[in-house]
């Protein structure tokens, strides 16, 4: 356990479909399981993100405030920082919502399309960026890992590449 390379998943503003691609490694799990430590995710019960991590995947574009100090403190806590995905690298899908503003959003979201209690919510809900911002406009990325989702085979292979202490054979960031 203590020679084990310690991995964190963040999940932002996205839809999950990237962590469930990192699931979808399948088999595959089992050749980094023996490696890793996965000690926060939200695929793991533990929610207090660690002092120091070695490896964290981000999936999801930086589109609250809530979503940019949590980014910014993971920031501070892990060694290499790797975007998880087109919304991470890009802002993709949920940046589609970039060209209108956050009024506009909350009164679709919140008046137009409520049939109770018509209002943007007041608590509780993170206020919204005026724009979704991609992960490398607000804090050092190490490693692009492009896909919408990214292929489990991908994942994988740049997983192992990672701790192996290689550099990964992926594109560099597009758009
Ligand atoms: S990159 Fe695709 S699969 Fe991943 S969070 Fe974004 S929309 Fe979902």
């Amino acid at each position: 356990m203590a020679n084990k390379i310690t991995l964190a998943t963040v999940w932002l503003d996205g839809c999950s479909g990237c962590h469930m691609s990192f699931l979808d490694m399948d088999a595959a799990l089992l050749d980094v399981t023996d490696k890793i430590d996965l000690v926060y995710s939200p695929l793991v019960d533990n929610k207090i993100f660690p002092d120091m991590v070695d490896l964290t995947l981000v999936e999801g574009g930086v589109s609250s405030v809530d979503d940019r100090n949590k980014i910014i403190k993971i920031r501070q806590h892990t060694r290499l920082l790797v975007c998880l995905g087109d919304c991470a690298i890009t802002g993709n899908v949920p940046a589609m919502r970039n060209r209108y503003p956050v009024e506009a959003i909350q009164a679709r979201a919140y008046i137009e399309n409520a049939d109770v209690n018509q209002k943007p919510p007041q608590q509780i809900v993170p206020d919204l960026l005026t724009k979704l911002q991609p992960v490398h406009t607000v804090v050092k990325v190490d490693h692009f890992l492009p896909g919408c989702p990214p292929p489990a085979p991908l994942i994988r292979d740049v997983l192992l590449a990672l701790l192996n202490g290689q550099t990964p054979q992926i594109s560099p960031r597009f758009g």
